[in-house]
């Protein structure tokens, strides 16, 4: 056996429900895949071919804390259900994509938008404004042997008990199905691959101290405080 040349780096997990870890290998993220989010953000929804970033596998976080991070003043809340996927491949098609699903829950991708809105501005890249040390807070997983696949429902986020954002699963302008085909026709898909699948109007600037309450209907709840 080859040994390794430095400390092995941890291997992110995700708990789950009832039991166990689901090992992350990918995290991609859609953008703007409620319409009414994609309006608020400046954009018209009608004429957009989906388009995704990445998170890296170790900013997910399901401790329940989000420590707000450096060289932002504008840390806004994106309450969005996670998907998670238990095998892949290439050239997906939409009525196999369920199949390769292990189970859903719920995440928060958080965005550093001032630093988002310069690399915008910029057209440079948005990691430094996605892609940040704990940047997804997320929950346990729920295994579609206990949930299905959840297409609609309430998806909301509630900020010190004040509702934020709050929507329907079945406003999704790319169904997950979609977003698995998507996805494999320029990337191979694989076990312990990531989908935060977008998020719907309402987002806007936290600050610590705050407690944000995520929901989705189905999954139960997601309560993360600001540190
Ligand atoms: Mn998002």
């Amino acid at each position: 056996m080859t040994q390794t040349v430095i400390p092995e780096p941890i291997r992110p997990t995700i708990p789950v429900k009832g039991g166990g870890v689901f090992p992350v290998r990918r995290v991609y993220c859609i953008g703007r895949n409620y319409a009414a989010h994609a309006i608020e953000m400046g954009h018209d929804p009608d004429r957009e071919a989906p388009f995704f970033f990445q998170k890296n596998a170790e900013n997910l976080d399901p401790s329940g804390t989000f420590p707000y991070p450096p060289m932002s003043a504008d840390v806004h809340h994106e309450m969005e259900m996670v998907v998670a996927l238990k095998s892949g491949g290439r050239d997906i098609a939409q009525g196999d994509a369920l199949n390769h699903v292990y189970g859903y829950g719920i995440g928060l991708d958080m965005t550093r938008r001032d630093l988002q809105g310069q690399m915008k501005k910029a057209g440079r890249p948005w990691e430094i404004g996605k892609a940040f040390e704990r940047s997804a807070p997320v929950g346990a997983l729920s295994p579609v042997a206990a949930v299905g696949h959840p297409d609609h429902g309430r998806i909301a986020l509630s900020v010190n008990g004040e509702v934020r954002q709050d929507a329907d699963l079945n406003q999704m302008i790319w169904k997950v199905p979609e977003m698995i085909a998507y996805l494999s026709q320029y990337y191979d898909i694989a076990a312990g691959d990531v989908i935060m699948s977008g998020t719907p109007a309402g987002v806007g600037p936290v600050v610590r101290g705050d407690v944000m309450v995520g929901t989705i209907q189905g999954l139960g709840e997601l309560k993360v405080v600001v540190v």
